[in-house]
């Protein structure tokens, strides 16, 4: 089966990247201090808005050019246009700066910045993962900052991108929402759209995969694949394989003539 295959390809692909290690403090952000820090401060904007991650520009090259060794090795069609994205890198100091500054902006377009004619999905699968990298770090600094229980917003509350999977837990029965994009989880009301915040809840069940439903919105047209870990027997539920290994529930929502919100721009940019 193909999607067999690309799946395969992808963990092999996440497997390969897993490798890389970033040196210890390639993150640093400004600590909040202690005797300004209101409560009624917390849970209102994503961490990465308060909180500006800051990543030295040689550690994010060298870490940048680790995964595209690895892109290069895992998609060999790809080769000829990871090469021609590293040769239109910046390389003087203060440019590779600035470079390194915006990618951790929510929602810019590195590519016009860079204003010459790459190959824009090569680009963004290499730009993502390295940034994605240093946002595990980042999440794993600052998400004591966060009441992940308490959140309830429909966006990511560290780095603001949209859930493109959610959870109904085992224990609560509460559903959980993951951001794709820091692998961050957090709550949200049991019911309703995480895009739009219509009450309307409809669903798709795919036969013979009890523990999957797909929500499918009607007022915004935005669906979101969710597992329930109450059927997932032992081996319990890890949601950044369960969004590779559903990529048919996404042909199947968007054959449906849903949309995948991931990808819009997050609110409020
Ligand atoms: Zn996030
Ligand atoms: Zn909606």
């Amino acid at each position: 089966m193909e999607n067999n295959f690309i799946q395969q390809m992808l963990v092999n692909f996440y497997k390969e990247l897993d490798q890389i290690l970033l040196p210890e403090n390639a993150v640093t952000f400004n600590s909040p201090i202690p005797e300004s820090s209101n409560p009624a401060d917390k849970n209102i904007s994503p961490l990465i808005n308060i909180y500006p991650p800051r990543v030295k520009s040689t550690d994010f090259f060298d870490i940048l050019h680790q995964v595209a060794g690895i892109i290069k090795k895992t998609h060999p069609n790809t080769v000829a246009e990871i090469d021609q994205i590293e040769s239109a890198l910046p390389v003087e100091p203060a440019e590779q700066e600035s470079f390194v500054g915006k990618a951790f902006i929510p929602g810019i377009n590195l590519l016009a910045y860079l204003q010459q004619d790459l190959p824009a999905d090569t680009f963004g699968l290499l730009l993502n993962h390295t940034v994605k990298l240093f946002m595990r770090q980042y999440v794993e600094k600052v998400l004591p900052l966060v009441d992940t229980e308490d959140w309830l917003k429909g966006n990511c509350p560290v780095c603001g991108g949209r859930p493109n999977f959610a959870l109904l837990e085992k224990e609560s029965g509460g559903r959980y929402l993951y951001c794709g994009l820091c692998e961050t989880k957090w709550r949200f009301q049991r019911l309703g759209c995480p895009f739009c915040y219509s009450n309307e809840s409809q669903f798709i069940t795919i036969e013979g995969m009890d523990k999957y439903r797909v929500y499918v919105c009607e007022e915004c047209r935005g669906y979101i694949k969710t597992v329930d870990e109450r059927k997932a027997g032992e081996d319990g539920v890890n949601l950044f394989l369960e969004d590779i290994n559903t990529m048919h529930l996404d042909l199947l929502a968007i054959s449906e003539g849903y949309f995948n919100k991931q990808l819009d721009p997050p609110p409020g940019l």
